[in-house]
């Protein structure tokens, strides 16, 4: 009860959840808030799907501790929409949250337009793992289109270095191991260096896999701690390049802003790429996955 006083403000909150440990607090009412932001927004056209996620608790708004707010970069692939709201999709609660600090009273502090952008965001996350079949076919075109830049640019190879049928063969590879897999063991990164060592042409098989190593072990890093990866940033070429190549196949898919996220998820979560396309280009294709939701 002594966490729930913090919450006095709103005598009608109660707990909903328990994600990483922390106790989330909602209520009919800033459920009802978050609807009424969705009616006047561009998300407007799916109301009606997003009010039912909303209604099964699957998109939840919910409060929680400020220190738990701070510490969430650190732990898991959150984004944030101000220094106290951060969207995340769950892949083990299968859930979105909105996670608000008891401090921005009921969305009145929040900048909606870029929780809005987060909500969609998570949602292209969701869908992904939901609907996969139908994620792919939508976004097939623009997943290869982006790993091929990719791969021309971090391998620095002309257009030969990797023929459509190899990108499926990646791709399938990396929905597979990675993007529907809620834990990741290093094993699938060996895997995936062996796939990209398969569907990669580069002659110089020393040149290659010297390549992939370079590619991989900043996602090593990455999934073992997202803090040390971002204090690796500014030191260390190798990331640089890869974060210069992932802007470079951004560009390929009508994402002309640098996004504000960290860049290095793409790499294995095919996801990802569609989850920042819908924040910098929403479009059709992504109206379309979330009408069938
Ligand atoms: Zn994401």
């Amino acid at each position: 009860m002594k966490q729930l006083n913090e919450f006095s403000i709103f005598s009608n909150l109660k707990q909903y959840d328990t994600v990483l440990g922390e106790a989330v607090y909602s209520s009919e009412e800033v459920k009802d808030k978050l609807k009424n932001i969705i009616e006047k927004s561009s998300l407007k056209s799916v109301y009606n799907q997003l009010s039912y996620l909303i209604d099964e608790n699957i998109i939840l708004p919910c409060y929680t501790s400020p220190n738990f707010i701070r510490s969430l970069m650190n732990k898991v692939f959150s984004n944030k929409i101000d220094k106290k709201s951060y969207g995340l999709y769950s892949k083990n609660h299968k859930k979105i949250y909105i996670f608000m600090s008891n401090f921005s009273k009921m969305f009145f502090f929040v900048n909606k337009n870029k929780l809005i952008k987060t909500l969609t965001h998570e949602l292209m996350h969701y869908c992904c793992a939901k609907e996969t079949s139908r994620f792919i076919s939508i976004f097939k075109k623009d997943l290869l289109k982006f790993y091929k830049t990719f791969f021309i640019n971090f391998f620095e190879e002309g257009e030969n270095i990797v023929e459509n049928r190899n990108l499926s063969n990646i791709l399938n590879f990396l929905m597979m191991n990675f993007e529907l897999r809620s834990n990741i063991n290093h094993t699938a990164l060996y895997n995936y260096a062996y796939v990209l060592e398969k569907n990669i042409q580069i002659d110089d098989m020393i040149l290659k896999r010297e390549s992939i190593v370079h590619l991989l072990s900043p996602v090593k890093i990455y999934l073992q701690s997202p803090k040390t990866y971002m204090n690796a940033i500014t030191s260390n070429q190798n990331i640089r390049h890869i974060i210069t190549s992932i802007y470079k196949s951004y560009h390929k898919i009508n994402v002309n802003s640098l996004p504000d996220t960290i860049p290095i998820q793409e790499i294995i979560f095919p996801s990802e790429i569609i989850a920042i396309q819908s924040m910098y280009d929403f479009n059709n294709k992504h109206i379309q996955l979330l009408k069938g939701i």
